[in-house]
């Protein structure tokens, strides 16, 4: 029931990092501007990660929707909590990588707050998550996470996910030269959409969707998802809040009280992550707070802005399973275009969800 963002792939690149193994869906041919971004995108991904596995996805380019400029739609698969710590504490070789393992709670089962679960009725106010539910004793990883985590076999011929592009936008191709006024940075957009199926996605956009339509599981109607019907992702073992209520906790909530990326259990808070479409403040909890610059997972992009990957999107890749291509991320050269980015939002008058 999991339905991700946007975008696409092709062939593969040439760095020591994952490859990006591209089937193409329909409006790309090899060579053409469209395969080229996206290969942009996966030699990006491919630079700053080192994991020697072949990630596999489709990509197309096409009409869709009006207003989308682009839709993902990733593989997942719901491992059990054991298993997946288990896979990050085998995978660790960062500094991050420890402080991360060393302050994840005890193998087996999570707790955490949560609210708008049929659990409680599709409450507003959080309440404490424990035990032995589904999604206390399982995680959701994503396909492509799977393969970093050795979670599958290194030939597993399963697809990681479905990127397609809106072919009604108007899109610059390349952003070594800016990103021309009146168009989207499609190299940008295509690396934040395989952000995504590589794993920087919540699990609080479930039960955000459910809690207001109601209606997402055809069997039950009328009802918010049940606390056995989904899980976190690995993602969301960072996600934490301190005003819930029941102290400074991993927070699965969809509402407008902060929630902040941490490491260590939520000593030190890092950046704001978004916190909901419709219960939180307008945006999908699987990206970074909007407009605060904090890196390619951003929620929203603006014609002419050029997108760019920060030490923050490679920090979370890096805990959530991935392995850098260098011993830290967090280079000047990366920092001063997240400086950047930040000029060219202060100018932005019209942003489109990514
Ligand atoms: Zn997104």
């Amino acid at each position: 029931m999991r339905v991700l963002f946007a975008l696409l792939l092709t062939t593969q690149s040439a760095l020591a990092g994952p490859i990006f193994s591209f089937t193409l869906g329909g409006g790309i041919t090899v060579g053409d501007q469209v395969y080229n971004g996206f290969n942009q995108a996966a030699a990006r991904w491919s630079s700053v990660l080192s994991d020697n596995v072949t990630v596999r996805l489709t990509i197309g380019y096409k009409s869709l929707g009006s207003g989308i400029l682009g839709s993902t739609t990733g593989a997942f698969y719901d491992v059990s909590d054991s298993a997946v710590k288990a896979a990050l504490a085998a995978d660790a070789k960062s500094a991050d990588d420890a402080t991360a393992i060393s302050h994840l709670q005890s193998a087996g089962s999570n707790s955490f707050v949560i609210n708008h679960t049929n659990n409680c009725a599709n409450c507003t106010t959080p309440y404490l998550s424990s035990g032995s539910n589904f999604d206390n004793t399982h995680v959701a990883v994503t396909g492509a996470q799977a393969r970093a985590l050795g979670l599958v076999p290194a030939n597993f011929a399963a697809s990681d996910g479905e990127i397609d592009f809106s072919s009604n936008f108007s899109f610059d191709f390349d952003p070594s030269n800016g990103i021309s006024s009146g168009a989207f940075d499609f190299v940008g957009v295509a690396t934040h959409e395989i952000g995504h199926l590589l794993g920087f996605v919540s699990t609080v956009d479930d039960y955000d969707f459910c809690g207001h339509t109601l209606n997402c599981v055809s069997s039950r109607s009328g009802t918010a998802l049940s606390e056995n019907e989904d899980d976190p992702t690995v993602l969301d073992y960072f996600r934490f809040s301190t005003d819930s209520g029941f102290g400074t906790r991993m927070d699965q909530s969809s509402d407008n009280r902060s929630k902040y990326f941490s490491i260590d259990g939520g000593t030190t808070l890092g950046p704001l992550f978004s916190n909901g479409t419709y219960f939180g403040d307008g945006r999908q909890a699987s990206h970074w707070k909007d407009n605060l610059g904090i890196g390619i997972m951003d929620p929203t992009a603006a014609p002419g802005e050029l997108l760019a990957l920060t030490r923050n999107d490679i920090r979370a890749l890096d805990v959530i399973g991935w392995d850098l291509a260098t011993p830290e991320p967090g280079t000047t050269g990366l920092l001063g275009v997240g400086l950047m980015t930040v000029v060219v939002r202060l100018r932005r008058t019209r942003r489109n969800v990514l």
